[in-house]
């Protein structure tokens, strides 16, 4: 095995496209090329597509042969593998990236969401860091130049008793003391803005009002995978699907490539980005992680006319949750709480699915006579606090990007940005400081609910 030299911690790659020798191939000037995906999308091209026929659009990205070396190796074509790889070749310059996928891109969490993105946050190090993500979801249509669907319906956190309002206040106010968007409603605004709400029978839970955000709201899923895998190839990072990474070869104290299904590769850094199998990287690097994998389910309806323009979160007594939105498609989006014990089958059980099911109904009667479509289930990376993890792993140049728990989908321009960033010059940025591992070893953990060490959504 061939050893690859150290790279200097806080080295800061150089744009590189001028300085290439021009002898050097085609293909690698090609990786270098900064002015982004083509062609662009337009009333012009939708025309020229038009004229020219079917041979006019390219595949969103380029299916690229597995190169001997990279600068970085990203593992796993998720939402914050391509959205790490697309940074650091956009915002770095970092000239020989690839994404290593054991399967598709989109078959993960990023194509299995609610689709749900807000920044409602109580704690400081959690609302900024998604604060920064929702203003990125807003632009990101236009960065990528892939329509994403950013959806600013609102989102609504229900009341369901006189306890819940002082933790929703609560959040609410240091929300809006951070410059966020927050709005208490009481039951009157609640059925103001949500009419579908105003009670038409008793209901088992009344509802007595809600926290607004009003940017929150949703934003297309699978769109989110395409546009980045797309805008990350146009940068020349080569996107490598059915290469699973088996194993870390190390060399002289630090990780020199990646061992897998595909033969070895040599990478100066290394990022995991694996999501519900950031578990077994624990394992594989020998640095037992605090996360559990947990499944957690979703469910759609029959499509329906416009019935909910809101997503609604309702979190009723004995822990059951449910939280519901209407697709662009018509059907009612379901969701609730992780299955309960550690799984990595993606199935689900039947009695959580019809407690997610009670639950939406009970808030909204109207459902309850519609079929269920499809129902899926992801497998999730639940930290011991809540909060991710975004730092470095055993080896000076492997870094982890996990523990997104069910609430990581919203997070993904945030943290392919700031991951990023880590990756290249060697330093956190300040907006994922604290994000660390080693708070789970000094106690500074991020609960955010308050809940104990135990598996729980952000
Ligand atoms: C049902 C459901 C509903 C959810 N709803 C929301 C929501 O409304 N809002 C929200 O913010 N979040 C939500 N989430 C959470 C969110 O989807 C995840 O936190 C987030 O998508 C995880 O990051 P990712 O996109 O990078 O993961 P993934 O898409 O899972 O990417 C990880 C990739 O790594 C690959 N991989 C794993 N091991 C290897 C290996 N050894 N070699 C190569 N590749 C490997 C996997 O195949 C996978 O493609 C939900 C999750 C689920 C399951």
């Amino acid at each position: 095995m061939r050893r690859h030299g150290r790279v200097p911690a806080r080295a800061v790659y150089a744009r590189a496209c001028d300085e290439s020798p021009p002898n050097e191939p085609l293909t690698a000037r090609r990786r270098c090329r900064v002015s982004g995906p083509d062609p662009r999308y337009s009333a012009w091209s939708l025309l020229r597509a038009r004229i020219a026929g079917d041979g006019y659009w390219r595949p969103l990205w380029s299916g690229r042969v597995l190169a001997d070396a990279y600068d970085v190796v990203v593992v796993g074509a998720g939402g914050h593998g391509l959205a790490t790889a697309y940074h650091l070749a956009r915002d770095h310059g970092v000239r020989r990236v690839a994404v290593l996928e054991k399967r598709l891109v989109g078959y993960g969490n990023v194509g299995r969401n609610t689709t749900i993105v807000r920044s409602n946050y109580l704690l400081p190090e959690n609302h900024y860091f998604y604060e920064d993500s929702l203003r990125r979801w807003q632009s990101l249509s236009r960065d990528l130049n892939y329509n994403v669907m950013y959806s600013p319906r609102g989102v609504v956190d229900l009341a369901l008793s006189d306890d819940d309002w002082p933790a929703l206040a609560r959040r609410g106010n240091a929300m809006r003391l951070a410059g966020i968007d927050a709005e208490l409603l009481d039951r009157a605004g609640l059925e103001r803005f949500v009419p579908e709400l105003a009670p038409r029978r008793a209901r088992r839970f009344p509802v007595l009002g809600g926290l607004l955000q009003r940017r929150g709201g949703t934003v297309r899923h699978d769109a989110v995978a395409w546009g980045y895998a797309r805008a990350a190839s146009a940068f020349g990072v080569d996107i490598i699907e059915d290469c699973e990474v088996t194993g870390v070869a190390t060399a002289a104290g630090i990780a020199s490539g990646v061992e897998t299904t595909r033969g070895f590769v040599r990478a100066g850094r290394i990022v995991f980005a694996t999501a519900g199998h950031s578990g077994l990287i624990g394992t594989m690097l020998g640095t037992p992680l605090p996360i559990e994998t947990h499944l957690l389910q979703a469910m759609v309806t029959e499509p329906i006319k416009p019935l909910l323009h809101t997503v609604l979160v309702h979190v009723f007594p004995g822990h059951g949750e449910a939280y519901v939105c209407q697709s662009d498609r018509g059907g009612i989006v379901m969701g609730g709480h992780l299955d309960g014990f550690p799984s990595y089958t993606r199935e689900g059980r039947w009695d959580r699915l019809e407690e997610v099911v009670q639950g939406a109904v009970d808030l909204l009667p109207q459902i309850a006579g519609l079929r269920i479509l499809r129902q899926w289930a992801g497998t999730n990376d639940m930290t011991m606090d809540g909060s991710p993890i975004i730092d470095r792993l055993r080896y000076d140049n492997v870094f982890i990007n996990a523990g997104w728990c069910y609430g990581g989908f919203k997070a993904i321009p945030a943290s392919g940005s700031a991951c990023a960033t880590l990756v290249a010059t060697g330093t956190a940025p300040d907006l994922i400081r604290a994000y660390r591992l080693s708070r789970f070893a000094t106690g500074h953990l991020l609960d955010e609910r308050g809940g104990g060490p135990f598996p729980v959504r952000l």
